[in-house]
Order: C-alpha cells, then sequence, then structure tokens
C-alpha cells in the first residue's frame, strides 16, 4: 500500500473509532498529514501498523467524580486519565478543569503530547486527563474538596515510574498541593515525582510556574532570530491571562518588547503602553477578576468585548488561552496587519484554516507542540530533582529550559530540510521529528 493510502486508511478508522471527538481527529489530522516524507523513508513503520497504534491510547480511564459543595449538594462530575503513549518514559502531562473538558478533548490534548514530550528529549511519554469541573466562582474548600474526590479514584492509576499528572487550565499549585495531600493520604508514601507543578517549598522546581510561558518567548525569539530580528522595540499581543500568558508577558518585556493586549474569556484590553503586569496578575491571580476590572482601575487602558485581540496591530501574535482561538478570520485580521511570526503557547490554538492563511501569507508559524514545550520540560526537570532529592536554583533551571527550547527549534528546523520541506515549515519538523522518536522506540520495543 502507497504512504499515501495508508495515512488515509489510518484516518478514516480514526473517525468510524472516536465519532463525534472533533478536537481529536483535527488533531491527529494535522499530525497525520506531515508524515508523509517520514514513512516513504521509514516502510518499516507501515508494516509495524506503528501511525495506527499511535493514534489508538494505551489506556483510557473515565470516573465518576462526586463531591460536596459548600451548601451541603452532593454534586457529580466526570474525570478523565488518557494514558496514549510509553515508548519513550512514564506518561506525562497535565490535568485540565474545565466546563468544555471530555473525552475528545482529553484525546487531542494527550495526542498532542506524545509528540511535544519527544521533542524535549526527556524521556517522557504522553498522557492528559481533567474534568469538567468548572472552578469559577468556586470557594477554597469546594475545590479541596472536589481535587480530594478526584484523586480517590486517580491515584491508583498513576505514579512516578508510570504516570505523572500536572496542571493545565484550572489546575495550578493550589489544585495540585490538594491533589497531592490526598495521594499522600490514600498510600501513605511522600512520593514527590507522582505530581509535577508542586509548590517549590516541598518537592517543586523553580521556574515550573514560569516555564510555558518563558519557554514560547525563547522559541519566538530563536524563530524572530533567523530573520535577524528579535523582540527589542515590537509590538506583541498575547491571548489569555492565565498561567501561560502572564509569564509570556513578563518575558517579552524582559527583551525589549511591548505586550499592548492580552485578553480572557469576556474580552480583552489594549494598553499601548505594555501590559501591567502585576496590576494584571492582582486581578488574576489573587482576586481571579474579569479582565475589565484592569481598564476600570488604569484610565490609559481600553477594555472591548467586541471582536478579538487579534484586531490589535502587532509584530509577533502569542495565543496563549485555549484550542481554535484563532480561525479563519483571526488569521487574515494579523496577517494584513503584517504580523511577522505567531507562536503558540497554548495547545492548537489556531484551526487548520489559520495555518494556511499563515502560510500563504508568509508568517513564521511556531505550533504549540514544539512552541509551549517549555512548560512539560521543566516538568521533567522536576522529575529529576525529585529523584535525586536535589533543588537547583531558578537560574539553573531557566539555563536549562533556554537550551531545551534551542535544541527543540534548531531539530524542528534540521528536521524539516531533511525531510524535504523548507527550515521554516515548523510543522513539519516537529510533526516528524516528534514522530520518529516514538516510532523508534515502539518499533524496538515490539
Ligand atoms: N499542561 C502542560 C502542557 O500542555 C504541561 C504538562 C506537564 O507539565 O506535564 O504541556
Amino acid at each position: 500500500m502507497d504512504v499515501s493510502t495508508h495515512i488515509e486508511a489510518v484516518l478514516a478508522e480514526v473517525r468510524r473509532r472516536n465519532p463525534g471527538e472533533a478536537e481529536f481527529h483535527q488533531a491527529v489530522t494535522e499530525v497525520l498529514d506531515s508524515l508523509g516524507p517520514a514513512l516513504a523513508r521509514h516502510p518499516e513503520y507501515v508494516r509495524g501498523a506503528i501511525v495506527d497504534r499511535i493514534c489508538e491510547p494505551e489506556r483510557q480511564v473515565m470516573f465518576r467524580v462526586p463531591w460536596v459543595d459548600d451548601e451541603g449538594a452532593v454534586r457529580v462530575n466526570r474525570g478523565f486519565r488518557v494514558e496514549f503513549n510509553s515508548a519513550l518514559g512514564p506518561y506525562k502531562g497535565g490535568l485540565r478543569f474545565h466546563p468544555s473538558v471530555n473525552l475528545g478533548i482529553v484525546k487531542f490534548l494527550g495526542f498532542e503530547q506524545i509528540f511535544k514530550n519527544a521533542l524535549t528529549g526527556m524521556g517522557i511519554g504522553g498522557g492528559k486527563g481533567g474534568s469538567d469541573f468548572d472552578p469559577r466562582g468556586r470557594s477554597d474548600g469546594e475545590v479541596m474538596r472536589f481535587c480530594q474526590s478526584f484523586m480517590t479514584e486517580l491515584y491508583r492509576h498513576i505514579g512516578e515510574n508510570t504516570d505523572v499528572p500536572a496542571g493545565d487550565i484550572g489546575v495550578g499549585g493550589r489544585e495540585i498541593g490538594y491533589l497531592f495531600g490526598q495521594y499522600k493520604r490514600l498510600t501513605n508514601r511522600f512520593d514527590a515525582g507522582v505530581l509535577t507543578g508542586k509548590p517549590v517549598a516541598w518537592g517543586g522546581s523553580h521556574a515550573r510556574t514560569e516555564a510555558t510561558g518563558y519557554g514560547t518567548v525563547f522559541f519566538a525569539e530563536e524563530m524572530l532570530a533567523t530573520r535577524g530580528k528579535s523582540f527589542d522595540g515590537r509590538r506583541v499581543v498575547v491571548s489569555g491571562s492565565g498561567n501561560v500568558a502572564l509569564y509570556a508577558i513578563e518575558k517579552v518585556h524582559a527583551l525589549g518588547g511591548t505586550v499592548v493586549a492580552c485578553s480572557d474569556s469576556s474580552g480583552y484590553v489594549v494598553d499601548e503602553g505594555g501590559v501591567d503586569l502585576e496590576l494584571l496578575k492582582e486581578l488574576k491571580e489573587i482576586r481571579r477578576e474579569r479582565l475589565s476590572v484592569y481598564a476600570e482601575v488604569k484610565q490609559s487602558a481600553r477594555f472591548s468585548d467586541r471582536g478579538t485581540l487579534y484586531d490589535v496591530p502587532c509584530d509577533v501574535a502569542l495565543p496563549c488561552a485555549t484550542q481554535n482561538e484563532i480561525g479563519r478570520e483571526e488569521a487574515l485580521s494579523l496577517t494584513k496587519n503584517g504580523v511577522l511570526a505567531v507562536v503558540e503557547g497554548a495547545n492548537m490554538p489556531s484551526t487548520p484554516e489559520a495555518v494556511e492563511v499563515f502560510g500563504e501569507a508568509g508568517v513564521l508559524f511556531g505550533p504549540g507542540k514544539a512552541a509551549n514545550a517549555g512548560g512539560v520540560a521543566t516538568s521533567a526537570l522536576e522529575m529529576q530533582q525529585n529523584a535525586s532529592r536535589d533543588r537547583w536554583t531558578f537560574e539553573q533551571t531557566e539555563t536549562r529550559l533556554a537550551a531545551v527550547m534551542r535544541d527543540v527549534h534548531a531539530e524542528c528546523r534540521r528536521t524539516a530540510e531533511e525531510y524535504g520541506g523548507s527550515a521554516d515549515d515548523y510543522v513539519l519538523g516537529a510533526n516528524i521529528a516528534g514522530f520518529l522518536r516514538v516510532a523508534d522506540a515502539m518499533q524496538a520495543q515490539g
């Protein structure tokens, strides 16, 4: 069977076997569309059904999460953990708590994680989990009881050599703390390496909180450098105002760029003088306010709940909110205003139509599985510190993170060229480089 027929057959089987999981289909199609040149050179992967196997999770767990709210009423949510691929190491990937979470979303994220984690070169497999629990407006006690109930089922599936969850949307240091406490209570073991993203005081790594945002900016910096450019003096828009966005903004400012707009699910803020990071952190992390409050506090800023922040002219766009936030319209608006580079801090924020628009316009495009790999890479550094009962300084950890991002960037460009594309085709490079590492290990392991 020729390679493209093989790929079409696998895609048809994925659609048949996973009905209604649009985001999962999208993520699989994006990767498989790149694999032709790799399979043509490695017919043994076709014979070994490596692509068919990669698209089927090794294990999927779905479970009931009952918890008691502050009024004493029992609530029920659904929990997920998809253990997708362990060829390169223990399953590794975050937990997302958001009302949009369903099996298809967790599978798309887990699938992306396989290739992202492989790209880091750090010996971690791919997995993802979460729940349709909505943390918004929930008290600290409610979040704690939810996390305890979630872990009461999850603990039997994870372990520092088996599966190591971390945070994602809706799961930060507070949630990891409650999850870890319940794991310890149930097992009577202080297995620090069973979760990453822990507070630094008891087993967390310096720079883990900052890592995804910083790493995305390091990756973007490498991309700009291929054009002899840098962040210095550039206008940047960053979507989102969660953990990834906050630290992307911080690093852009440190490198001399100006973030002129950021957003949340209610709208966006334009602050021509540069987003005030301290104010944003206080509003989003401490007061858990909506973004409109930013413009109430800072009179020079403007809040809008119409259109999108991608209408704001910029040199670089860093989508750091969520999947499919940039469609064709947003991409056209960015290119019309002369954007140089779009670099993804979130997972799959650009639709296939948007990526096509960027390609046609010659915009540099950094896909999330390469550009946001700094978060999970620093999780792997946290696992290393836990295994050796060591703690590195912030500077040591950030230096390692920057080196990983440089390596991932170089590997994407090198692989894209080796497999017949332009070095600027980061999608081709990331997908093939990640795939080859996983495929090679799967083949060797039988
Ligand atoms: N949720 C993050 C990601 O999308 C980090 C996962 C981790 O640290 O395990 O890569």
